[in-house]
């Protein structure tokens, strides 16, 4: 295989990618780099034919055009999402980027229902108060999910498993999607409706479509605004789909009920490293945290064994065809 520089590796990802490899290709000719893949740290790819990165490595055309002077030709996200990459630039310069389009959805849908189950439920504040022998209820008064009406706006592979799961919570589900699935919808008895439908009428709102100059800030002051009083948002997607300065002021008069978020927008550079001991720079982070009915997570949906064990098979098949050019269906994205 020919050289790959890893960025943003976490333990978890070394020893899913290497279990995936023959370990004489990978110990000879993979290099893992904890920091992120940037313009300022692109340099650090030399010698390598192939960049491999995650969700929030930065790929604009700075660090595109110097990676392809140092003698990249691919770059493969071992992730979906790709909005990371200036794609128009990597087909300029002849890099070539794959990504793994699905591993588990089920992994991502699952942990969108968790996160609304344990705010709604208040499992996070329960657990701290046993554990501090405090047995009391006082506060911790939920809703049943049973008869809810749930909108799921995006209905891709991830927005169908989270719809599926909702349905059989006995929920009432309406869908958003340019793109409708109706013979899905049909089966699964989910109902399409326009967007604005879906603000007005869902007690819980969950985020399932990708990151787009056009979804950008799709949740904002005005459409935060008009969502059902007391309703839940959910966003495992991308951060930037919600405007975090308008949640924080919706979330302060007590209009919405709850948000539970995976992601965030300003998250490069926050999420997956530990700020515990020099505290946190981001004051809107701080901010969201400090709500007693805002849940977060650092971007781990899809953190399970049988999603990094697909990612990890995706993307060595894709390090190891690269010479050929020969990717598995579906992953050249140019
Ligand atoms: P997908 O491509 O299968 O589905 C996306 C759907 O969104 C499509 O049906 C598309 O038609 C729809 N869509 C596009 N524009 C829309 C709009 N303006 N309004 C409503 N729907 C719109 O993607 P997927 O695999 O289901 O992934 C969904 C999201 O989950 C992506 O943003 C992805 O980046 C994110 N994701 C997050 C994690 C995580 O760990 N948190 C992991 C994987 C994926």
């Amino acid at each position: 295989m020919t050289a790959v520089s890893f960025y943003d590796t976490k333990p978890y990802d070394r020893e899913y990618l290497l279990h995936a490899a023959a370990p004489e290709d990978a110990a000879a000719n993979w290099h893992f780099h904890e920091f992120r893949l940037t313009a300022e740290t692109a340099a650090t790819a030399a010698g390598s034919r192939a960049v491999c990165v995650f969700v929030n490595d930065r790929l604009d055309r700075e660090c595109l055009r110097k990676l392809a002077d140092v003698g990249v030709r691919h770059v493969a996200l071992r992730c979906a999402g790709f909005n990371q990459v200036d794609l128009p630039a990597a087909r300029e310069l002849g890099v070539a980027v794959t990504r793994v389009p699905a591993y588990s959805p089920h992994a991502v849908a699952e942990h969108t229902v968790a996160l609304l189950m344990a705010l709604n439920r208040k499992i996070h504040r329960a657990h701290n108060r046993v554990r501090e022998f405090n047995f009391s209820l006082a506060g911790l008064v939920g809703f049943d999910l049973h008869g809810k009406t749930v909108g799921i706006v995006g209905t891709g592979k991830i927005g169908r498993c989270t719809a599926q799961i909702f349905r059989g919570f006995g929920c009432e589900v309406i869908a958003y999607d340019p793109f409708p699935q109706n013979e899905w919808a049909n089966e699964n008895k989910v109902a399409y409706a326009a967007f604005e439908d879906l603000l007005a009428r869902s007690d819980i709102l969950s985020l399932h479509l990708p990151l787009t100059p056009e979804t950008n800030h799709l949740l904002n002051a005005g459409t935060l605004g008009r969502m059902k009083r007391g309703a839940y948002l959910v966003n495992t997607s991308r951060g930037r789909l919600v405007d975090t300065h308008a949640l924080i002021q919706i979330l302060k008069t007590d209009h919405l009920g709850g948000v539970a978020l995976d992601v965030y927008e300003e998250e490069e550079g926050i999420f997956f490293e530990d700020h515990s001991s020099h505290g946190l720079q981001d004051d809107e982070l701080s901010r969201l945290i400090s709500f007693p009915n805002v849940l977060i997570t650092s971007h781990q949906a899809f953190l399970t064994h049988e999603a990094l064990t697909e990612i990890a098979r995706v993307t060595v098949a894709n390090l190891q065809a690269g010479p050929s050019g020969a990717w598995l269906d579906g992953t050249l994205l140019t």
